[in-house]
């Protein structure tokens, strides 16, 4: 098996080059892939940042091209640490933007739909227990944080299944949903690589953040459900280099999905312990799963609590019981 450096060594052999790009968030920096092809093609952008802008800039002039000379920038998912220079990108080099076509609606109303989210997040959070200065509190981060994003004018939507095609290489676009409803990889199967974003990352599990739907319907998503599906098609992919959107390449998916599914697994039954002892709201599960982080990181954790309560409820090991103010789950 290859070792993440000889894989970063051969994608680069295959004009795929890692750029590095900083961000201010917990996750640290965010992975954008340089495709030396017809068009000169960019995944993902980095956060919106005058530093992000610097280091795409610098990064790309070690592979002797510029920001102007880009023709085509594709995006893997709705995220801002993912995205948030594609406007400054297409004003300085007129590239095209390519996404899922699901994704286009919401990409271009990303100032309106950040504050639907943000709505969304806050009733969500308030229905499973968490405590409204807590609430009030994180809607503040999300609004400060929400300057590092931006609108995407998508100019080429893809559909699930195509092939986006460059001179040298053929793309095969693949819906993905679950760590956000929009994450979309994409699978060179000639060179057996595939680019996962943050689909599937090599040291931490991706969250899978309870959304809004893409459609704009009511109902929220099943995030960890359908999370699991993806991953299970995943797993079938014959890759030998999966490109994830932070950290090193991954080099065996197939075990490291295994592993994240076992996780899963080992999850669901401590959440149907602790469910088992009495009926508790989402916010006291994710309490006596982290602690405090559940207060710091209170919408990231509900969503992995509410993820796995969602499993349960379709085995229907577990119910809601809804006093009209918050939701308790108790053991079926
Ligand atoms: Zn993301």
């Amino acid at each position: 098996m290859l070792t993440p450096d000889a894989a970063l060594k051969r994608a680069a052999a295959h004009g795929i080059h890692r750029l590095r790009i900083p961000t201010p968030f917990a996750v640290g920096r965010v992975n954008c892939y340089l495709i030396e092809d017809e068009p000169l093609t960019l995944v993902d952008t980095g956060p919106n940042s005058g530093k992000a802008l610097d280091e795409l800039q610098r990064q790309l002039g070690e592979h002797g091209h510029s920001i102007d000379d880009l023709e085509l920038v594709i995006l893997t998912h709705q995220h801002i640490d993912h995205l948030g220079l594609v406007e400054i990108i297409v004003e300085h080099s007129g590239a095209e933007v390519a996404a899922i076509d699901i994704a286009v609606r919401r990409l271009a109303n990303f100032t309106e739909d950040a504050e639907l989210d943000d709505e969304f997040s806050a009733q969500l959070m308030l229905r499973n227990g968490i405590p409204e200065n807590v609430v009030i509190a994180l809607q503040g981060v999300s609004r400060s944080f929400r300057a590092w994003g931006s609108r995407a004018r998508v100019t080429r939507p893809l559909r699930d299944g195509e092939v986006l095609r460059l001179r040298d290489r053929g793309l095969e676009v693949l819906s993905r949903p679950g760590h956000s409803p929009s994450d979309t990889v994409f699978w060179d199967a000639q060179r057996r690589i595939l680019i996962a974003a943050d689909h599937l990352l090599p040291t931490i599990s991706s969250n899978p953040l309870i959304s809004r739907p893409l459609d704009g319907s009511a109902e929220r998503t099943q995030a960890l459900v359908a999370y699991i599906e993806s991953l299970r098609r995943t797993r079938e992919l014959p890759a030998e280099i999966v490109l994830p959107g932070h950290g090193d390449p991954i080099t065996d998916h197939a075990a490291l999905i295994d592993e994240r599914l076992v996780k899963t697994e080992r999850r669901k039954r401590k959440i149907l312990d602790l469910v088992r002892e009495r009926p508790r709201t989402g916010h006291e599960i994710a309490q006596e799963l982290w602690g405090n982080v559940a207060v710091t990181q209170a919408f990231l954790t509900l969503s992995e609590v509410i993820g796995h309560l969602d499993l349960l409820t379709g085995e229907d090991a577990v119910r809601e019981i809804d006093d009209g103010k918050v939701v308790r789950y108790e053991a079926a």
